[in-house]
């Protein structure tokens, strides 16, 4: 490749080291700054990597001088020691192209020295990731994706690929988006739990990541209507297996080389701090949490699920992650395998993080006769799940699964109190654009 091929670098501005002093490497990026001072001129370019100095002077400078902020540009030039006390090196331009000008008045400041609300920047999404405490989110996510789906893969796991469309509520009406589906009525999928228990009769282990809506009329800083999902299934596992897997893929996913060795190069590791939470994760009882509740002074009753002042407060008595296992049987899904020694308690878990709820899981009902009699317990009619009941009669193992809510996750990994920090394009009751 040419170094003077007009739309191609050679290099990311943080593979400009000392051993290409002298050569001649061209970068390409926006500008972020300019500064002027006579005969030459400091441009600070920004790519996806990190930022690198050039240097201006002649011909150059005429090219660049006046030309506004976050700019396409690509410069060639050679690589010399620098002076500044941010860049150890510089280019010293020879070749620039101004590939296309950003047109001013910018929406936000990429930058971040003029700092926007998040509505702003989520309006202009696009733009706003070139702030890299932004970008660098997204970064680890899609590090993060990786590495669960090696975790997950090592474990004999299968990727799948579930309907996002559906012709029928899978866990009963609540939360659901419906809409017209040539002259038949439609929804939009809250999970993959059918699919998913139906795909271990013959695959064994499976995972999906995907998204799922739910029509949640709620204003919280964890709930959108579109998310992101890790989900897995597996037959002849236990809700304690189950709670296992999830802890390995949790680990995993808080470990720094892990991850950084998932991302080109170096580029995360000045701008990550991840959190550096205990293992193991305790296991908690549903009983044992409402017990430390009540000592709290919190009013509630056995068998009421957690209200989120209940969440708020237990996140503060068990900070980073904790297990809330063995809840009531009335509280979780028709699904739910109940508890052999106690049938009033379910054989399911949830992972929390402080009061962020995480995952939900357990161990799940293979029998077709008992998974009848709890639909029919639950209000639901098994009509509406013959063709999810019959698939039990072609040989179902004792299976257990959990979902992982994947941007909620990444508010943990990235310390982010919203969720919407996390998603590119968010969408909630409020906003569908861009
Ligand atoms: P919550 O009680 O917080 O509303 P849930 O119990 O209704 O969650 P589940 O059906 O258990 O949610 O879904 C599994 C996981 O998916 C949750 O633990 C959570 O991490 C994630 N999740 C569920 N609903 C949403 C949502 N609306 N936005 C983002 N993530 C979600
Ligand atoms: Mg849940």
């Amino acid at each position: 490749m040419s170094v003077f091929d007009d739309i191609h670098r050679t290099h990311y501005t943080d593979q400009v080291q000392e051993t290409l002093i002298g050569q001649v490497v061209s970068i390409a990026g926006w500008i972020e700054d300019i500064r002027d001072i006579g005969k030459v001129a400091f441009l600070t370019i920004r790519d996806i990597r990190g930022a690198a100095q050039v240097v201006l002077s002649a011909n150059t400078l005429s090219v660049a001088k006046d030309k506004p902020r976050q700019s396409a540009i690509i410069v060639s030039g050679v690589v010399q020691h620098s002076k500044s006390k941010d860049f150890p090196l510089e280019i010293k331009a020879e070749k620039v192209n101004i590939v296309t000008e950003a047109i001013h008045p910018l929406p936000i400041d990429p930058t971040g020295r003029v700092e926007s609300a998040i509505d702003k920047r989520l309006d202009s999404r696009a733009l706003d990731l070139r702030n890299p405490k932004t970008s660098s989110i997204f970064l680890l996510r899609s590090a993060v994706l990786d590495n669960i789906r090696t975790t997950l893969r090592s474990k004999a796991f299968v990727e799948v690929n579930t309907p996002k469309i559906i012709g029928s509520a899978s866990e009963g009406g609540a939360n659901l988006f419906g809409f017209e589906y040539f002259k038949k009525q439609a929804y939009l999928a809250q999970s993959p739990q059918l699919y998913k228990e139906q795909l271990i009769l013959a695959l064994d282990r499976v995972f999906e990541i995907g998204v799922y809506f739910r029509a949640e009329n709620s204003h919280t800083v964890r709930h959108l209507t579109e998310f992101l999902s890790v989900d897995i299934e597996a037959a002849f596992i236990n809700y304690e297996d189950a709670m296992d897997l999830a802890e390995e893929v949790i680990r995993n996913t808080f470990n720094v080389n892990k991850i950084i060795d998932r991302t080109d190069g170096d580029v995360l590791h000045d701008r990550l701090q991840l959190p550096t939470p205990r293992f193991p994760i305790d296991r908690l009882t549903y009983e044992q949490c409402i017990e430390g509740l009540w000592k709290e002074g919190e009013k509630l009753e056995f068998g009421e699920d957690l209200s989120d002042a209940s969440l708020r407060k237990l996140g503060e008595i068990h900070k980073g992650f904790y297990f809330i296992k063995d809840w009531p049987l009335k509280l979780k899904p028709f699904y739910i395998h109940e508890k052999l020694d106690n049938l009033e308690l379910s054989q399911s878990f949830d992972l929390q993080y402080g009061y962020l709820e995480l995952i939900s899981g357990g161990q799940r009902h293979h029998d077709p006769v008992k998974l009848r009699k709890r639909l029919i317990d639950q209000g639901l009619n098994p009509m509406n799940f013959d063709r999810h009941l019959r698939v039990f009669g072609w040989g179902m193992p004792p299976h257990s699964g959990w979902g992982l809510g994947f941007d909620r996750l990444m508010m943990v990994l990235t310390h982010s109190d919203n969720i919407r920090e996390t998603v590119l394009y968010p969408r909630d009751t409020e906003r569908l654009i861009p």
